[in-house]
């Protein structure tokens, strides 16, 4: 008998790999990935580029075969199943919509396909553009049309045939920052409409914090972490991890007693002895000219650079070991401390805030 799956289950990948042979030498494109995607999800692989991501999505919507491991569409083993029998859908970067048709025919050109009566096909195509918000330019042609707005046609065509699951493989790439912002909530939003699974793909972290219910963060081929996006910003399971989301300040040493002494100054570690990498964000840190008070990490340093971020100043302190922090400081009307270049400051943060890494 098939192995069972947990309801509620929407795309599972066991310990999936894929090779393959290029120049007569075997690349690991993914090196054993296993994923647990949720009915209804808006998760994303998140990733630099190279990590494995397109090869991932390409072995869930079936355009590739994995090397080893099994992949499950709502509980039912498709491995072996090609993907026009999968009841998945792909968006592309590129989403190539057919230039000679009209915004209308786009979007029905699916339903067509399979004979779809006339007043189904009508109504349906009416629902999804009202949806992406392009009801009154259904007569348009792709050209006639911004960039954004040719997304949302390709996005519609892919709902249109009402995919239990909808693969998104970097789909904004080719936005601007303003309209990629814009799209991000847009993408979010359509997905709650419909209700349901997205599997999205980005090398873009903040893109990937605001829009997921999940995320997994890879690396050559595998997951380092796998997690909400409140907990890969706050628990970050690798340095890789911490490095890339977002901006952390890391610190090693040796600790003692939950203290570990640092750059002429103490980071507070309580329950941690021995060698530990610890992590804290920039915008945790207090910047002071005098020596803070009380039970808090407190380390003296050097400000090197103040970049002013319009609703924050971004600060370098240089720490007597030569390491260099980074601090976040929001620009509103009780701050109090404006540091110049060359000044001697005092960074501290409560012990909550400094968050030891138990990974590589
Ligand atoms: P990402 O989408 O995260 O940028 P990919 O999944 O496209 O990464 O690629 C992962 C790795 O596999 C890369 O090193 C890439 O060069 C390699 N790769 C992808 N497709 C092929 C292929 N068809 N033949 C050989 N190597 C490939
Ligand atoms: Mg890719």
């Amino acid at each position: 008998m098939a192995e069972q799956s947990p309801i509620g289950s929407a795309i599972e990948l066991v310990d999936v790999v894929k090779e393959y042979v290029s120049h007569g030498e075997v690349v690991q494109a993914v090196k054993g990935v296993t994923l647990d995607i949720a009915e209804g999800e808006f998760f994303s692989l998140l990733g630099p580029s190279g990590c494995g991501k397109t090869t991932t999505m390409r072995m869930i919507a079936g355009f590739e075969e994995p090397s080893k491991g099994v992949v499950r569409l709502h509980g039912r083993d498709v491995t072996d199943v090609p993907p026009n029998k999968r009841d998945v859908n792909m968006v592309f970067q590129s989403y190539a919509l057919f230039p000679h048709m009209s915004v209308w025919d786009n979007v029905a050109f699916g339903l067509k396909q399979k004979k779809t009566p006339q007043d189904e096909l009508r109504r349906r195509v009416g629902e999804m553009l009202e949806i992406v918000d392009l009801t009154g330019r259904e007569k348009r042609r792709p050209r006639e049309l911004s960039g954004g707005q040719q997304q949302r046609v390709a996005l519609a065509r892919a709902l249109v045939n009402r995919p239990r699951a909808l693969l998104l493989d970097e789909p904004l790439g080719a936005l601007d920052l303003k309209l990629r912002q814009a799209m991000q909530l847009e993408l979010k939003r359509i997905q709650r409409e419909v209700g349901i699974t997205f599997v999205y793909v980005t090398h873009d972290q903040s893109e990937a914090l605001t829009m997921s219910d999940r995320i997994a963060v890879m690396k050559d081929g595998l997951v380092e972490q796998l997690a909400t996006p409140h907990e890969i910003y706050e628990k970050p399971a690798t340095t890789f991890v911490a490095g890339f989301i977002g901006t952390s300040n890391l610190l090693t040493g040796t600790a003692a007693g939950g203290v570990l002494k640092v750059g002429g100054g103490r980071v507070l570690v309580p329950g941690h002895d021995g060698e530990v990498t610890v992590t804290v964000r920039p915008e945790k840190i207090v910047l002071s000219a005098e020596e803070p008070e009380g039970e808090l990490s407190a380390l003296p340093g050097t400000v090197a650079e103040v970049v002013y971020l319009g609703t924050a100043n971004s600060y370098t302190v240089r720490l007597s070991d030569d390491t260099e922090m980074t601090v976040f400081q929001q620009n509103s009307h009780d701050a109090t401390v404006t540091a110049e270049r060359g000044d001697s400051v005092w960074l501290s943060w409560q012990a909550q805030y400094s968050y030891v890494i138990e990974g590589r």
